[in-house]
């Protein structure tokens, strides 16, 4: 049997450069900024946890332009969720938070799309969130900005427009587990590696788009990322 496939290499542009950022994984952490875990029904300071998306999940769109993605298939509540993505340049295990942000080699602007009736259907049975998160076009991201050219990403700003109109508006350093707290306990289950992306959590806001809705996500100093529901 002939049995091929081309070679598929998922990459991410850097910010004017020619260069690409090859990805690894994408790791998401599930509610890390208190207004958000509360509207999802938690109170309180749990440890932090973790999910995955498949590389291939991501859609990448360049700075200026407006991406699009499909609206998924089996759901009725498809969710938003805007987030800094840090994106590992060099990778480790066991990293220590004190050592942590020099492994990060620059960030982006992402969007945690997340069908959220399979989602919740799956918390009540106590069955991986695979269907409601990781799914196809699940992550869209903007180009990365490396980590130098960024300025105080700590206490950035970070929002969502619909339509214009602002549903999540929140802070950076209002994140419960911090970008170095995070990469501690990551590094801690997984040997995290060159072109791993962190997809660090969503503010509170989370809500419903439909066809037609065009998103703008910004994070300050890291930039824009725009996409229309198609
Ligand atoms: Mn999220």
């Amino acid at each position: 049997m002939n049995y091929t496939h081309p070679v598929k290499t998922i990459a991410v542009p850097v910010k004017g450069t020619d260069q690409l950022f090859p990805v690894t994984r994408i790791y998401c952490v599930g509610r890390n900024y208190v207004a958000h875990a509360q509207e999802m029904g938690f109170t309180g300071r749990e440890p932090p946890f973790f999910f995955m998306k498949p590389a291939d999940a991501l859609v990448i769109v360049a700075d200026g332009e407006v991406g699009q993605m499909h609206y998924p298939s089996l759901t009725k509540d498809f969710h938003h969720e805007i987030e800094l993505v840090a994106c590992i340049g060099t990778g480790g295990k066991n990293i220590k938070a004190a050592d942590a942000m020099k492994h990060i080699y620059g960030y982006a602007v992402g969007l945690d799309m997340t069908r959220r009736d399979l989602q919740g259907e799956q918390k009540k049975l106590g069955r991986p969130w695979c269907i409601g998160k990781g799914f196809d076009e699940s992550a869209p991201i903007s180009h990365i900005v490396p980590a130098n050219k960024v300025g105080d990403i700590v206490n950035a700003d970070i929002n969502l427009t619909v339509n214009g109109k602002v549903t999540q508006t929140s802070n950076l350093k209002l994140l419960i587990w911090n970008m170095a707290e995070t990469i501690e306990h990551l590094s801690a289950a997984w040997q995290l590696q060159a072109g791993d992306l962190i997809y660090t959590g969503t503010p509170e806001g989370v809500a419903a788009v439909v066809r037609g809705d065009v998103l703008v996500g910004s994070v300050a100093g890291v930039g824009e990322l725009k996409i229309k529901v198609i």
